[in-house]
């Protein structure tokens, strides 16, 4: 990019750039959680969990300090929760091996777990002024239409286009501002669709603008379709103390650490499918009672209808990982949206 290019857009930034709470705060932390909230989800969610984060763990040794499940649950809705529970093992190793500071350098930065490439570079330069070269969705976008990239995103050959690109382009001594620039004008003109080329600052730089193939960049692999599985949940409730069964989902995985109502996937009807799948799936005899209602919820990869019953426990043992959980107290336990969902409609119920 041309030092012109920078220039506009560095002029354009400072006039237009977003207000944000993470901004202009001289807190490397703020910048770190900022960053980790913004993989995979929108800035107008993030505002208001970070606003909390900050006021419940306003420093990193108050973050490695908290409980997993305090953590999990101010996380809660979010999504992704292994950002989570990275974000807090990486506090406990910055105040056990760093004096609790956050490292400057990407390369130490890239050794944190939840820290990739992108995320060290946008820290580096955004909380310390360091020349580092961010590639991120929306970065990567602009790029490819100011340059009508044709390769497929996500390809090996692609990142090191934009990473070159990046680092080629980078004006020295002004990657704090630069890379904002590039991930605001993403955010707010370069949009992924209906990009607003008539107000941009660059417009005049841009091949795809010229060419009109704007929609057509980045080029992206076809969509594989997501599959659709039928989900039946067993509430098992004791009726006579007010309480709820839960269990605790293993540490990794999708939803790791987060708490939920026993539940298995079903071929058929799930009412019918219902008591087999928890036998199997956790060694519970239950009984089966009436419908308490039915969830539908997307993943990234997958969808899911999961259908919830009202159920009784007939015999098992207690297991580790399981709580009889009292109805009032359901919001203490950290759940993905469906079983907080259940949760809900439990609690307005008159089980
Ligand atoms: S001219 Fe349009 S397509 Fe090109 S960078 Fe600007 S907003 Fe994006």
């Amino acid at each position: 990019m041309s030092d012109s290019i920078a220039s506009y857009l560095l002029t354009w930034y400072h006039q237009n750039k977003r207000i944000l709470p993470w901004r202009d705060l001289g807190n490397p932390y703020a910048v770190w959680v900022s960053e980790i909230m913004l993989q995979q989800t929108r800035v107008d969610t993030v505002i208001a969990y970070f606003e909390r984060w900050m006021d419940k763990f306003p420093t990193i040794e108050s973050l490695a300090d908290a409980g997993e499940q305090d953590v999990l649950n101010l996380w809660e809705g979010l999504g992704y929760y292994s950002r989570a529970r990275n974000l807090h093992h990486a506090a406990k190793i910055l105040v056990d091996e760093y004096d609790a500071q956050i490292p400057e350098d990407v390369k130490d930065l890239i050794k944190l777990p939840g820290i990739g490439p992108y995320t060290a570079a946008a820290i580096s330069s955004m909380a310390f002024g360091h020349d580092a070269a961010a590639v991120d969705g929306n970065i990567r976008r602009v790029y490819a239409r100011i340059f009508d990239i044709d390769i497929i995103l996500g390809t090996k050959e692609a990142e090191k286009i934009f990473w070159d690109l990046a680092e080629k382009h980078l004006p020295k001594g002004e990657a704090c501002d630069y890379n904002q620039a590039l991930m605001d004008l993403g955010a707010t003109i370069c949009t992924p669709r209906n990009p607003c080329c008539e107000d941009c600052p660059i417009n005049e730089f841009c091949k795809s603008y010229t060419l009109g193939n704007q929609e057509m960049r980045p080029v992206r692999k076809k969509k594989k379709q997501v599959s659709h599985h039928i989900h039946a949940a067993a509430v098992i409730v004791d009726a006579e103390r007010g309480k709820v069964l839960l269990a605790q989902r293993p540490k990794k995985g999708l939803l790791g650490g987060m708490w939920e109502f026993l539940n298995g996937r079903v071929e058929g009807n799930p009412a019918e499918g219902l008591a087999g799948v928890i036998r199997e799936g956790y060694q519970v005899q239950i009984h089966v009672g009436n419908p308490l209602c039915i969830i539908d919820h997307a993943y990234t990869h997958f969808k899911i209808t999961e259908h919830a019953y009202v159920c009784t426990m007939l015999k098992s043992s207690q297991k580790e990982n399981w709580r009889w959980v009292d109805l009032k107290e359901l919001e203490d336990y950290p759940m993905g949206k469906i079983d907080r969902e259940i949760a809900k409609r439990l609690q307005q119920s008159d089980v």
